[in-house]
Order: C-alpha cells, then structure tokens, then sequence
C-alpha cells in the first residue's frame, strides 16, 4: 500500500508497478461479521477496467445466502453499536475522514482503475468523500429531542430519536466511494448497523473503505460489505428478512422503483436517490464566461456519468452563438484519454452498453435535426470511448431531452422567454438538480423558487457539499443525504407520554 507520508500524496499514480500495487492492496474478500471471508459460491467477479476491457482484479460474488449472513451480523451488532456513546462512532468517523484524506493518492488510483474517469476527478470524489465523514462525525453528537408541556397541562411530552436498526446500503458505480460514504456515514452516526452492496463494476474502491473504516475502530458487524455480479436475488432475500429495518439506494430510478415495491412486504424506511435530468439555464445577462465554465464541470465532471449531469444546456437567444462558440472550443480542446494518463480531462464510459447508450441518443437527435457543433461519436480505439460531444439546435422531442445521456453529450436549446424556459425545464418526470445562470437576484429566487428540482445551483456547476442536503424530488426519489437532514433518515422517532399531574 502507498504511504502518502513517504511517497508524496500522487506516488499511487501513473505506473504499471503503482497500479498493480493499489489493486493488490484491497481485500478481495466479503466482509461479514468479524472476518474477511470467502463468498459460498465458487466463482468470482471479475472487475474491468473500462479504458482497456483488460480484467483488472477478481473479487468475491456473493449469493443471498451470504447476503443473510451479513444482515445476521448486522443484526447481532445492532444493540452495542446503538448504546456505544455518540462521541465515540463521532471519534471513528473523524478517523475515517482522516484516514481516507491521506490515503486520497491509492483510493483516487483504484475508482480511476474500475470506473474510469480522470485522477483529477477521483481526488476531487474522495475529498468529497472523506468530507462526509467528518460532518457526520459531527452530527453524530447532535441527534437531539424535545421536552414539552401538554398543551392541556397535567402531563409532558418526551421526544427521543433513536437509530431505525440494521440498513441495506446499495450503491451505483459512477462515484464508488462517496456514495458509499454518503451512507455509511449517516447510518452509523446515528447508531444503525448496515450491510454495504456495491455496484459489481466498483468494488475495490468499496472494500477498500471497508478495510480502512474497520482499520479505524468499527467494532465487528457493524459494516458487512458484500460484492456480487447478481444483486436481485441477494437485495430481495435481504429486503424480505424483517431483521432489515430501512434501505437507502443510489441508482437508477427503474431499479429504484422495484426496491420501492419490494420494501413493502416488510414496510421497511426508505431512501431513494435516483436519476436526474438537470436543466442549465443562462440568462442573457448572465457572465458568459463563467457560465461555460459553469457548464464544463456541470456536464464534463466524472465522464459525463453523474445524476446531476447538466442534461440539457438552455441558453437565452442573445447570447446563444457566443456560448455555443466558447463551449465548442472547451469541449473540442479537452484531452480524452486513459484516467491514468497526465493532463487527461475525460475517459471512456463504464461499459459497452453505456457507450451504446450515448451513441443513440445523439444519432436519434441528428436524425431529429440537430446539429453536432463538435464530437458525436465513439472512438476506434480499446474502451469505451466517446468523443466530448455538442449538439446545437436540438428539438424538443429530441429522446435525448427525456432520458439521462450520462455520457459527455451536452444538448443546447435556444430560448427566448424566462416563463417559457422555465415550463419547458419542468417538463420532465425528473426533480434533482438545476442550474441558473444570471445577475439579476430577482430572477434568480423566483426561477430558483419555480424550478421543480431537490436542489438548485446558482451561478456555479455543481451542488456537491456535505452540509447541505442532497436529494430530489418528483422520479429523482425522497429522503436527504449530507446535511442537517441526512442523519434524520436513520433515526425514527419516539415520544413518550408522561403523566406529570399539577
Ligand atoms: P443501477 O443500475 O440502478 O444500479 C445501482 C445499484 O443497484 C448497483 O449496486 C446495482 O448492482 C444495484 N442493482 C441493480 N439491479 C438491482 C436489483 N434488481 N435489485 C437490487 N439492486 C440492484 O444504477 P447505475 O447504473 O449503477 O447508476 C447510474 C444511475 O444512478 C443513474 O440513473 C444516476 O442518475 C443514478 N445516481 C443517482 C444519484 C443520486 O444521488 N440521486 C447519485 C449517483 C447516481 P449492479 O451493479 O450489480 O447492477
């Protein structure tokens, strides 16, 4: 394993040596209970690197009966984990934060390796990371109550938040360790057991945060980490067992809608992040300059690939040629390539199928009529390449304006009116991110107020920010992560009523 200390914070990063080092040093194992541990199947999971296709390691694959196992671990923990002092879970979580900070080199290196998007995009995902285990490690001592007198008199009313139990954590590829620590964070701050299932394309990443979180002090059981290539039959035998008490899921609103049905035989507490459709709007007073910058992060950051991808670029009339002019050169400049690679500003997509995606959606919009102002398609080379890509003029029934791309596909719309942009960035079943771009105050709380979005960000291309709360609305799901509100979906609510006659 590299030692930031000795070998300075990028020694993990662009050698043969160095790479074979980072995937050699995570367990490959399922961690349940308090031992790494074999799944009880035969076969394993094979891990890709998508800049190659090349197999980079092979991990455990776990089967519902190992799933059980760690619900059962879980189980067992869940009463000393829920009574150890809140200041102490605080004190691990400082820990993890701490040690994921100068681990930052190695685990950038392995969500480069198994996901694929630029280093610099992976150090940014585990500062962001490590960022929610230091303000859990905050909240975890806050999860106050109340004490009030009955309203009639004669008695008192005691509000106490307690832990919900043992939680199922499942999480999607695109940011392999924040969504991960999004999670574990919240749930163990507040005193709840979990059981992480990774996304099968990003599992090192995931059992590398297994290791360093037991490394900092989690007692046993009270983070079971299984990896499997069949997560259907493992999820449902899990969500089924009513040991289970809440799931939190980051994904894709189809799988998330059938983890919605399925938590309805246990009636289990649920949270669910999901897809995104985000509109950019630029208004016509709006810094040009920064509003491309704007776009660049919003669109480009993590591949393309991120639930709060700007999707569709809605740009005023007046200003259209001069941002569809700078973010052609912008897009038509960056450097695609291997993560791994110096100076590297894209990589390929997850997979074949991704790329795949992308590739129709962006011919389905030039048959429609819009027109590619730069890039558009994959690349002939290993991986699943597609070129940074700008389509101008894309219609309305454009499929590409309804569906996630999740790719580095930026669609621009000219529009003319502040209500009519507004109706047409409504139209959609998605409600996660938005983005304004103005400098009139006015317009910006009232479109900020009209916006049927979780969050919305202004004069800036990202929402990411662990204090704040992440979530959606509408398709993009319910409940918040980050925030004064994230530790509440893992606490449920008691009062006790006292009689305390006068
Ligand atoms: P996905 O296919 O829905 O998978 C997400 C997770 O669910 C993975 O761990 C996956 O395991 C698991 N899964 C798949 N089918 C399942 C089933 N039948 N039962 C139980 N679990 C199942 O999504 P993805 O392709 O990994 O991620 C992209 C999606 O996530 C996009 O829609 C994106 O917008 C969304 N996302 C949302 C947020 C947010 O905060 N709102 C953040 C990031 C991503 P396998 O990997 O084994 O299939």
């Amino acid at each position: 394993m590299t030692d930031p200390a000795v070998d300075g914070p990028m020694a993990a990063s662009g050698s043969a040596a160095a790479e074979r080092s980072a995937t050699a040093s995570v367990p490959k194992q399922l961690r349940i209970g308090p031992s790494w541990r074999d799944a009880s199947a035969a076969t394993g999971l094979a891990v890709e690197d998508p800049s190659t296709g090349e197999t980079l390691a092979e991990v455990a694959d776990a089967t519902p009966t190992d799933g059980l196992a760690a619900l059962l671990a879980a189980h067992h923990s869940q009463a000393s984990w829920a009574l150890t002092a809140p200041r102490v879970r605080g004190e691990i979580l400082r820990r993890a934060y701490e040690r994921i900070t100068a681990d930052s080199a190695r685990l950038a290196l392995l969500i480069t390796l198994e996901m694929g998007k630029p280093l610099a995009d992976s150090l940014w995902e585990v500062g962001y990371a490590a960022d929610f285990f230091r303000w859990y490690a905050e909240e975890a001592v806050r999860t106050d109550g109340a004490y009030a007198t009955a309203p009639a008199g004669g008695g008192r009313v005691l509000t106490m938040r307690q832990p919900v139990g043992p939680c199922l954590l499942i999480t999607p590829w695109n940011l392999p360790l924040a969504m991960a620590t999004r999670k574990i964070g919240a749930a163990l701050a507040a005193g709840c057991t979990a059981i992480l299932k990774p996304a099968e394309q990003t599992p090192l990443t995931a059992l590398a945060l297994t290791e360093i979180l037991l490394d900092c002090g989690v007692p046993e059981g009270v983070l079971n980490t299984v990896t499997t290539s069949d997560p259907g039959p493992l999820v449902a035998a899990v969500m089924a067992d009513p040991r289970l008490r809440k799931v939190s899921f980051t994904g894709s609103t189809d799988v998330g809608r059938i983890l919605i049905a399925q938590s309805a035989s246990q009636v289990l507490r649920v949270s669910m992040e999901l897809g995104g459709n985000a509109p950019f709007l630029v208004f016509a007073d709006a810094d040009v300059a920064a509003a491309v910058e704007g776009a660049v992060l919003a669109k480009m950051r993590t591949n393309g690939e991120a639930c709060t991808a700007a999707n569709r670029l809605y740009i005023a009339r007046d200003i259209a040629d001069e941002f569809t002019e700078r973010l052609t050169a912008r897009l038509a400049g960056m450097r695609v390539g291997r993560g791994t690679e110096p100076g590297v500003e894209t990589g390929p997509l997850i997979d074949a199928a991704a790329r795949g995606h992308v590739d129709r959606l962006v011919r389905d919009a030039e048959r429609r009529g819009a027109r590619v102002a730069t890039g558009g398609h994959t690349m002939p080379r290993a991986g699943h390449f597609f070129e940074p890509t700008l389509l101008a003029g894309v219609p309305a029934d454009a499929l590409m304006l309804r569906e996630e791309i999740f790719g580095p596909v930026a669609p621009l719309i000219t529009f003319d009116d502040e209500a009519d942009v507004v109706t047409a960035a409504n139209d959609t079943q998605y409600g996660l991110a938005a983005y304004i771009y103005t400098r009139d105050l006015g317009r910006a709380l009232r479109v900020a107020e009209q916006l049927e979005a979780g969050m919305v960000a202004l004069n800036q291309g990202t929402v990411a920010n662990s204090s704040a709360p992440f979530g959606g609305i509408k398709h993009s799901g319910y409940g918040r992560e980050g925030g004064r509100e994230g530790i509440g979906d893992y606490l449920a609510i008691k009062y006790v009523a006292i009689s305390l006659p006068d």
